[in-house]
C-alpha cells in the first residue's frame, strides 16, 4: 500500500477568521455531530430496512467480534503439535528474553530423549505484550495469539497461566504462524 506522506507547512499565516477560533471550533462540533448521526442512522438503517451492507464503522460487540489482523499481539500462547504433546522443548529462550521476567519454566524429558517442559507459567499481570518470547523461540512453539478478551481479572491468581491454559492447537494459530515466519526468519532458515 503506498504511503502518502503530506508535509506540514508550519509558516502559514492564519486567516482572519481562524484567528476569530470559534466559528472552526463550531465547524469541528459539526464534523464530529453528523458524523455521529451517520453512524446513528447507519444502524437505523440496518435494523429497519434490513440491509445487508451496513454503512457504519462501528460493530454489535460482543455479539459481533472483529476481523483480527494478523500481526496482532495478542495473550501469549503456546503451540500445541499435531500429535497432541507441547512444540516447546523447554529451552528456555522465551524465559531469558522476557523483560519483565513473567516465565518460568521446569523443564523434562521424555522416554524417548525429547525435551518438553514438565511445568510452564506464565504470569499475565507481568506481560507486556511484545513479542519477544515468540521472536526468539526456535521452535515457534509460543506465538502472540488473536485473543484480547478475557484478559483482566479481579482477582490476581487467575491470570497466572499454566502450561495447559496456554496451549492452542497449531491449527487455529495457522495464520499468526504464517506471519511470524515471514516477518522473522528467512525461508532457508526451515529448509
Ligand atoms: S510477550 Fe513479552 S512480556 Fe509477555 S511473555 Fe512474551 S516476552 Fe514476556
Ligand atoms: S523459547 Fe520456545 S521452545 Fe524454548 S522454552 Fe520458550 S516456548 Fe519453549
Amino acid at each position: 500500500m503506498a504511503i502518502n506522506i503530506k508535509k506540514v507547512d508550519r509558516n502559514v499565516s492564519m486567516t482572519f477568521l481562524e484567528r476569530m477560533y470559534i466559528p472552526y471550533m463550531l465547524h469541528g462540533m459539526w464534523v464530529a455531530i453528523r458524523h455521529a448521526a451517520i453512524n446513528m442512522l447507519g444502524f437505523f438503517e440496518e435494523i429497519l430496512a434490513g440491509k445487508s451492507k451496513r454503512q457504519v464503522m462501528t460493530l454489535f460487540y460482543p455479539e459481533e467480534y472483529p476481523d483480527i489482523p494478523p500481526a496482532y499481539r495478542g495473550k501469549p500462547t503456546l503451540v500445541r503439535r499435531d500429535d497432541g504433546l507441547e512444540a516447546c522443548v523447554a529451552c528456555g529462550l522465551c524465559e531469558a528474553a522476557c523483560p519483565p521476567l513473567c516465565i518460568s519454566i521446569i523443564g523434562g524429558e521424555r522416554e524417548n530423549g525429547e525435551r518438553y517442559p514438565v511445568t510452564y507459567t506464565l504470569d499475565g499481570t507481568r506481560c507486556i505484550y511484545c513479542g519477544f518470547c515468540e521472536e526468539v523461540c526456535p521452535k515457534e512453539a509460543i506465538v502472540m495469539s488473536d485473543r484480547f478478551q478475557g484478559l483482566c481479572e479481579y482477582d490476581r491468581e487467575k491470570m497466572i497461566y499454566d502450561k495447559e491454559s496456554l496451549l492452542v492447537p497449531r491449527e487455529k494459530l495457522q495464520k499468526r504462524l504464517d506471519t511470524i515466519r515471514n516477518k522473522y526468519f528467512s525461508e532457508k532458515r526451515y529448509r
